[in-house]
């Protein structure tokens, strides 16, 4: 099968912490060939980009959740702008939205995901996007400040929410979420929704574990080896081939962040 690349997988987390080699290596076993790791602040991100220059299979983005968007000062977006320029950070992001949790002011998340938007925008980097119960301020600011690439990772939204991105430009990357016979129910039926060329997979690891998982990971903790478990569920969504969908996503994932032809 096509190696997999797993577009976003958080791990600088400490749940990586003493075992990312073997991590790495079920990964590889799994056929996940390529794995971005996300940066969601500063350190993160310059953690990150370490990782991706000690292990071939990892490239690394650069930016600040909008968790985290009140601890931006005037120093950010300088120290991204040198980040972005490391050969193997190959996207800003991840920026954004997410009135759900609310860690920092919708002024402060606005402001440092404009300037994150700005940044990707003049140095024609990729954008690695959140959006999280922010629709539809979060496609009225990208309306404004529209990057040539980028994806809303973790699409969880709804049909008119899909359709403001689809339009926008956007890739959609699709996570564990769709595995829950719950809660991801609607996304099963939205995914087909999505042309295949802009569609994209990932895990989120540590989190967002395959609620359909047999059997379920003791640790709970979410890893890039589990993305086949996605993959199969978006095939089956969409009544399309795995293979097919192995290979059309991996693509994506290359044509999205300038990534070399998988060996
Ligand atoms: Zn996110």
């Amino acid at each position: 099968m096509t190696p997999l690349v797993d577009i976003g997988a958080n791990l600088t987390h400490a749940s990586f912490g003493g075992d990312l080699a073997e991590v790495l290596e079920r990964a590889r076993g799994a056929g996940v060939g390529t794995i971005v790791v996300t940066g969601t602040t500063l350190e993160e991100s310059r953690a990150a980009a370490r990782l991706a220059e000690r292990h071939e299979q990892l490239y690394a983005t650069a930016g600040v959740h909008p968790h985290h968007a009140r601890k931006c000062d005037a120093r950010t977006i300088p120290a991204l702008r040198e980040l972005a320029a490391h050969p193997r950070v190959v996207a800003l992001g991840e920026c954004g939205l997410d009135y759900n949790r609310n860690y920092s002011t919708h002024p402060d998340q606005e402001r440092w995901f404009t300037a994150q938007l700005e940044l990707g925008i003049e140095l024609g980097k990729p954008l690695f996007l959140h959006s999280r119960d922010a629709h539809p301020r979060f496609a009225e600011i990208l309306h404004h400040h529209k990057p040539a690439k980028a994806v809303a990772h973790c699409f969880t939204g709804e049909q008119a929410e899909l359709h403001a991105y689809l339009k926008l430009g956007l890739y959609v990357g699709i996570t564990g979420w769709i595995c829950d016979e719950r809660r991801g129910r609607r996304l099963v039926e939205l995914v087909r929704e999505i042309p295949a060329d802009r569609l994209l997979i990932e895990t989120d690891a540590p989190y967002l574990t395959p609620r359909d998982m047999r059997p379920q990971p003791k640790s709970r903790r979410n890893e890039p080896a589990f993305l086949p478990q996605v993959l199969r569920a978006v095939a089956r969504a969409r009544e399309r081939p795995v293979e097919e969908v192995a290979a059309q996503t991996a693509r994506n994932a290359r044509a999205l962040f300038g990534l070399p032809q998988a060996a």
